[in-house]
Order: C-alpha cells, then sequence, then structure tokens
C-alpha cells in the first residue's frame, strides 16, 4: 500500500493517525519501509537523506552494524526477564563513568518518564513543591512540565493540554531562556522551590544556545537558593560529546535525565544524580517509581554497545561538527535572510534574521517560509523534522558526500 492509502486508513484507527503528534505531517506524512545508514526507504520507492534520525537517537545512523549485532545477540537469550539482569550494569558503568554529576542511574523506558522521576524526586528530597522550567523548553508528555508561559511576565504556569489539573501546574513556573534576572527573581520570589529544570541547550524549539557563563550562572544562582538543577539531557546526552552538555560547558547538575542515545534507538529514559539523592529511590528509599520495561535487556545491550562504539571512535564529534558547520557555511553563502545555528551534530537553519536566545524569539520566525523550505527539502530527497521547531541532527553515517549533497540542496533550497 502507499503512504496516502495507509495514513487513510490510520486515521481510522489512531487519532490523527499517528503514535506522536509531529508525525501527522500533511497532507499525509511518509511511510517508513526501512532505515539504512543516513538513508530511510519509503513504502513509495523514495531513498531520502534523514536529517531527523528518530528525534536524535540514532547518532551511528539507521540500523548500525555494532548496535544491530549486539540486538540479534541480546534477541537469541530472550528480550524481556522482569529480573535483574548483567546488561544493566554495563550501561549504568558506562553513564556513572561518564557524567560527572551521576553516581548512581535508574533505567526507565522513556525521557518522560525520566523527567517525571526527577522532579519528584526533586520534591521529595527538598520537601518543596514548586519547580521553574524554561518557557519553550520540553521534557515530555507528562502533567508537571506541559506548560506554556502566558506572556514573558507571567511566571505561573497554565496548562498547555487539555485535561491537566489547573492546581498541579501552578506549581510550575517559567521563565525565559538566557535571562538570569528573571531566574533570580523567580527564585527569590518564593521559598517553595524545589528545582530547575533546564535543557543545557534548548533543543525543541530548534536549538537555541546557552549565552556565555549562562549555564554557569545558573549553576550558582540555584546554588545560593538552594535548590536543586536538573540538567534535561535526553538530546544533549552523547549528542554534544562523552559526558553531554555538562562536560561540554564544565556544569555540574544535581540531577540529571537522559534518553534517546543510550538506549542505541530503543525506547529508553534514565535519571541519575549524587547518591544522596538517588538512595531516595524506592526500594531505597520512599520516592516511588517504577517500570515492567526499565532496565530490559535488548535496550540495555543496544545502548552500552552504542555508547561503547563511541567510546572507542572519539574523533567522530569532531567530524560531526565538521558537518555542521559545512552545512552552516554553504547556508550562510545563500543569504536567504535567516540563521543557521549549530552546536556539534545539531543544527537549524531558523527563517528570522538573528538566531534566537529564546522561545519568544524563535516563536518570530516565519513558518510559512519554513514549510515551503521544508517541502523542497524533501522533494530533493532530504528528510528534516517537519516543524521550524524541531532540531535538526547528522550521524556518524552522514559521509562527507552525504554533507555535501544536504549543504547543496540546502543552499538550492534556500536559493529558490
Ligand atoms: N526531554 C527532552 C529534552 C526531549 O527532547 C524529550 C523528547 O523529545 C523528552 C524529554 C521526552 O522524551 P521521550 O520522548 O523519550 O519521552
Amino acid at each position: 500500500m502507499k503512504s496516502s492509502e495507509l495514513f487513510e486508513e490510520a486515521k481510522t484507527m489512531m487519532p490523527g493517525g499517528v503514535s506522536s503528534p509531529v508525525r501527522a505531517i500533511r497532507p499525509y506524512p511518509f511511510y517508513t519501509a526501512g532505515g539504512h545508514g543516513p538513508f530511510i526507504k519509503t513504502v513509495d520507492g523514495c531513498e531520502l537523506i534523514d536529517c531527523c534520525l528518530g528525534y536524535g537517537p540514532l547518532i551511528l545512523g539507521h540500523a548500525h552494524e555494532t548496535v544491530r549485532r549486539a540486538i540479534e545477540e541480546q534477541v537469541t537469550e530472550g528480550w524481556l526477564y522482569g529480573t535483574p539482569c548483567p546488561q544493566e550494569l554495563d550501561l549504568a558503568r558506562r553513564v556513572i563513568d561518564d557524567h560527572p554529576s551521576i553516581d548512581m542511574v535508574r533505567f526507565v523506558s522513556s525521557g518522560s518518564e525520566a523527567t517525571m522521576a526527577a522532579i519528584r524526586l526533586a520534591r521529595a528530597a527538598t520537601g518543596r513543591q514548586d519547580v521553574i522550567k524554561i518557557e519553550g523548553g520540553f521534557h515530555g508528555a507528562h502533567d508537571a512540565v506541559l506548560v506554556k508561559a502566558g506572556s514573558g511576565a507571567t511566571t505561573m504556569g497554565v496548562p498547555d493540554s487539555a485535561g491537566i489539573v489547573a492546581d498541579l501546574v501552578k506549581h510550575t513556573r517559567q521563565v525565559a531562556y538566557n535571562d538570569l534576572e528573571a531566574l533570580e527573581s523567580v527564585l527569590s520570589s518564593s521559598e517553595d522551590i524545589a528545582a530547575l529544570i533546564i535543557e543545557p541547550v534548548m533543543g525543541n524549539v530548534g536549538p537555541v544556545l546557552p549565552e556565555e557563563g549562562y549555564l554557569q550562572e545558573v549553576r550558582r544562582l540555584t546554588e545560593e537558593h538552594d535548590v536543586l538543577l536538573i540538567f534535561d539531557e535526553v538530546i544533549t546526552g552523547y549528542r554534544l560529546g562523552i559526558g553531554g552538555a555538562q562536560k561540554y560547558f564544565g556544569v555540574t547538575p544535581d540531577l540529571t535525565t537522559l534518553g534517546k542515545i543510550i538506549g542505541g534507538g530503543l525506547p529508553v529514559g534514565a535519571f541519575g544524580g549524587r547518591k544522596d539523592l538517588m538512595e531516595q529511590v524506592a526500594p531505597q528509599g520512599p520516592v516511588y517509581q517504577a517500570g515492567t520495561f526499565s532496565g530490559n535487556p535488548l535496550t540495555m545491550a543496544a545502548g552500552a554497545a552504542a555508547l561503547t562504539w563511541l567510546h572507542d571512535h572519539p574523533e567522530t564529534y569532531r567530524t560531526l561538527d565538521e558537518g555542521t558547520r559545512a552545512i552552516g557555511d554553504t547556508c550562510e553563502d545563500a543569504h536567504a535572510g535567516g540563521s543557521f545555528v549549530r552546536i556539534g551534530s545539531i543544527f537549524k537553519y531558523f527563517f528570522r534574521p538573528e538566531a534566537p536566545r529564546n522561545y519568544a524569539e524563535a516563536k518570530e520566525s516565519d513558518t510559512a517560509r519554513f514549510a515551503t523550505f521544508w517541502e523542497k527539502m524533501l522533494a530533493h530527497g532530504v528528510f528534516l523534522p517537519p516543524s521550524q521547531f524541531e532540531t535538526e541532527f547528522i550521524s556518524a553515517a552522514h559521509t562527507d558526500e552525504i554533507i555535501e549533497h544536504i549543504a547543496d540542496h540546502y543552499s538550492t533550497c534556500l536559493s529558490e
């Protein structure tokens, strides 16, 4: 069946025809038949260069041989035990060794679960109720963090979805990214703040980068106000390098959430932090957290294989950085009036003259121009995430030749 036909049927069975909203591309999404290296193949017979990469996890590209072999080996021994398995320790050792902030870790099945549990732990550990998040920061689809800012001046939460109890989200406060004054003001305004949760590099409004010294000051201010700092490294973990943003920027949070890359492309999440905090998680402590699929052997084996590969190929991060630099150089030459933002293997072209500093500025981008550009790129055989506000990625499978293709298509589609 063709994509258009599959989508017609899907709409009769699944809300919006999809399993996650961003996939509901209009008039219909393409359906994928397979993925290999930097490419995905559609059921309609097209081969596309993939710069979405499962929204980030596939830093080694699709069906990477090392990860595939680890999965195949594990599959022959079973893929779910409901008991502890040695593979959990392989991944835990890696994650703990690689992250300055992590003494102990708990594996879960998604980034959303990880941030939900980290916030619960922060509230329990401090005995306080409020959480600060960054406007436009995305931490998964659970109630406490599905809150958007009303305006820059409004710091009390307003639910961003139907069905969320207003009484709950009034404990979620918002500040703009890169705005230390706003943060200090909220921190000073209440004695009931448990934690600040922040993506060190904003990844869900397109990449928005921290200004020089911002994260260091965020650390200083949270410490000064005795508020726990949670780095949500679901995107940046193993993306900016081994040790994620905390190593890249030299800032150590109290708690860290991970996901995406650490599962080698299988469903995963994790939260970890200082021993005294993590010891409060059940069954060692009173903060309840549990999951049927947590630490399952298949994900653990795939994740450990992916992270081992990254450790064995440290040059990868430099090569990826050079890749996005090359794409950026070409974009600048196209003089299309927008701004190219990149860090490591993360990049985005904003249809806005200046690189945004925060959510409000990112929202000023010309989304209609992005939509046209996105369609052109797809017609040229490059699949970008279908939103101005979703980050683009390259992987270790994106060879120089593929990067050149992406850069050329970027240039052509921006100039047209
Ligand atoms: N945190 C961040 C920074 C994310 O980007 C995402 C998902 O994109 C999540 C949390 C939620 O992760 P998941 O989709 O695995 O639940």
